[in-house]
């Protein structure tokens, strides 16, 4: 099964929880956990957040969000024409942030991270940022006591 949705909206912080919910509403037929819709919300927040709170500073502009369903993989684009950035591995370091006047504690890179399977970023300063993260939904059926998968499935 192949399955895909694409939102476009104002860099507003506003519009963050819309996209948390339209991701979290367009995820649902993988029947997936209330943990697993948590963990992918707040990763789609993290993410829009950074789109609007660095990509655009206090510009205009648009985020282009894109979830992309296949078989039981959730793949999301996060999408933003800002500013960029220069050194992505930097940015992505934990407790690093450009912005510690405004209380901003650097870790939402480190949560799209610890909350999703993979994730990878573009970005080119002047041109803009794309965050994709991928999680495999439904997994848990698998797994032993102890957290770990059985190869023998
Ligand atoms: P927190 O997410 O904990 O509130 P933060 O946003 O500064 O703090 P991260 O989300 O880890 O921390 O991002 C680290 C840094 O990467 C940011 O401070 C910013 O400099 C840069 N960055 C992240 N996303 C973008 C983006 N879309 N466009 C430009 N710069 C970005
Ligand atoms: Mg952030």
């Amino acid at each position: 099964m192949n399955n895909e949705m694409c939102v476009e909206f104002d860099a507003k912080s506003v519009n963050e929880g819309f996209a948390r919910v339209a991701v979290a509403a367009f995820l649902t037929q993988l029947n997936p956990t209330l943990d697993e819709v948590a963990d992918v919300k707040t990763a789609v927040s993290e993410a829009v957040t950074n789109a609007i709170i660095h990509g655009y500073e206090k510009q205009e502009g648009k985020v282009i969000l894109s979830c992309i369903l296949k078989d039981n993989e959730v793949s999301i684009v996060v999408e933003d024409k800002g500013i960029g950035m220069a050194d992505v591995r930097k940015a992505m370091e934990p407790f690093y942030t450009t912005k510690p006047e405004q209380e901003r504690s650097g870790m939402g890179f480190a949560f799209m991270e610890a909350f999703m399977d993979e994730i990878f970023v573009e970005s080119k300063p002047g041109c803009g940022t794309k965050v994709t993260m991928k999680k495999k939904i439904g997994q848990k059926e698998d797994m032993n006591q102890d957290g770990c998968g059985d190869s023998s499935y």
